[in-house]
């Protein structure tokens, strides 16, 4: 299994097709720099944003406010490469899992969820994930590569465009990318995205840069303008990372998925993490929430005779007193993997419902805001931790 933690950062593939670069692997920023190094003002680089991530242009020539000649040389150095919608499944819930194929051939899995006015989008920020955490069936894949931003952007363009569709399309399996048609159905789309969570495959944190750049473009008014706050990074708490996170300006939620507050355990479920000490994950917290005010979850999966016992409820009480605004836990119920998880010597089990009551009372008890998530589009191995299989 690939190993990697955030001193060894994989670097963003920038795909490309034939000779010419995909400009579609550039953010925000690589735009500006592209359309500065070709004699262009700064913000010729915000029109292409525009053209390639808002309005899903498929050639130069159609980006009519740029000029000419800046046209004509892009054209000569760069294509412009969608991905494709290979497979699309509806769980009984209506959660949505989608296999995207990017333009390097490599397959990433998203997952929506609509529910009532909401629609969350789950993106995935690398295919794979190097922490290797035992319950989980992306860990259990290893690390692939890291996504780009565009190819962040990509997952939500498909989403947006699946939910804009009229008919549905549930017999669907096979939808060709049309992004010119995006923006136009999208402004009649019943269900609009309104959350982001960066919960998919893959550790954010692990793949900071290209993560950071992906959510302030969904959070751009000018492309698809969801509130910071709706937009969610769910890490497993990579040290350096979440210090930085912690002095981002935009307030985008964060979720640390913990497990648990004893040290042996964490080490035992998230072997990558076990260089550590909780301790200073607990100090970054408290760095965190006195530099932004802002309230973070924990994320916690029971798992039956792992951490669901008195002393990990314990910790995790103690781990909980920390200054205001504190943290909201996230009780997870375990959801079942493909298959047994290549560091258990036995399969995990979600924990009984009555421990689950016992979490959740004793955290009240000690004013911890706390909740329970309802696993959503299990059946189609799109709940949390599920997302591992290529082709399924
Ligand atoms: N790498 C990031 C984000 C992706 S995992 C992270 O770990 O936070 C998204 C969430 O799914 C995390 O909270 C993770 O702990 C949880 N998860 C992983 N495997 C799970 C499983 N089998 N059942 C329920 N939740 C799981
Ligand atoms: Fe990676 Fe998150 Fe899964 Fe752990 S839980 S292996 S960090 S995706």
């Amino acid at each position: 299994m690939g190993c990697v933690n955030e001193k060894q950062k994989p670097k963003t593939y920038n795909y490309s097709m034939g000779k010419k670069l995909n400009i579609r692997s550039l953010d925000h920023a690589g735009l500006r720099e592209i359309a500065t190094r070709y004699g262009q003002k700064p913000f010729r680089g915000d029109q292409l944003v525009h053209w390639l991530y808002g309005r899903g242009a498929r050639d130069f020539a159609e980006m009519v406010n740029l000029p000419g000649d800046f046209r004509a040389k892009l054209d000569r150095d760069f294509e412009v490469a969608y991905p494709t919608l290979v497979k699309r499944q509806v769980a009984a819930d209506k959660t949505r899992k989608y296999l995207v194929q990017l333009a390097d051939g490599t397959l990433v899995e998203t997952v929506a969820i609509p529910e009532r006015r909401r629609l969350t989008v789950c993106l995935s920020t690398q295919v794979g994930c190097a922490m290797g955490c035992v319950f989980c069936a992306t860990g259990q894949m290893g690390l692939m590569r890291s996504l780009a931003a565009g190819e962040m952007l990509d997952q939500l363009m498909m989403v947006r465009q699946d939910f804009a569709d009229a008919t549905g399309g549930d017999a669907v399996d096979r939808l060709p990318v049309a992004p010119a048609a995006v923006a136009v159905a999208a402004s009649t789309s019943p269900l609009r995205i309104s959350n982001v969570v960066a919960m998919g495959q893959g550790e954010p944190f692990a793949n900071y840069d290209a993560t950071l750049a992906a959510l302030r473009m969904i959070n751009d008014p000018a492309l698809y303008g969801i509130g910071a706050r709706h937009i969610t990074v769910s890490t497993c708490g990579l040290l350096r990372p979440l210090e930085r996170f912690a002095t981002e300006p935009e307030q985008f939620t964060l979720a640390i998925s913990l497990h648990s507050a004893v040290q042996a355990t964490r080490d035992a479920l998230m072997p990558e993490l076990s260089h550590q000490p909780l301790a200073q994950l607990r100090e970054a917290l408290i760095y965190y929430l006195q530099n932004t005010s802002r309230r973070p979850s924990l994320e916690y999966v029971l798992i039956a005779g792992v951490n669901d016992n008195a002393a990990e409820l314990a910790a995790l009480l103690d781990f909980c007193a920390v200054p205001a605004p504190g943290f909201h836990v996230n009780l997870i119920r375990l959801n079942p993997l493909p298959a047994l998880a290549s560091g258990a010597s036995q399969p995990l089990t979600s924990a009984a419902p009555a421990a689950m009551r016992t979490f959740q009372k004793a955290l009240a008890q000690a004013n911890v805001s706390a909740s329970v998530r309802t696993p959503r589009g299990a059946d189609i191995l799109g709940a949390c931790g599920q997302l591992a299989s290529q082709g399924a």
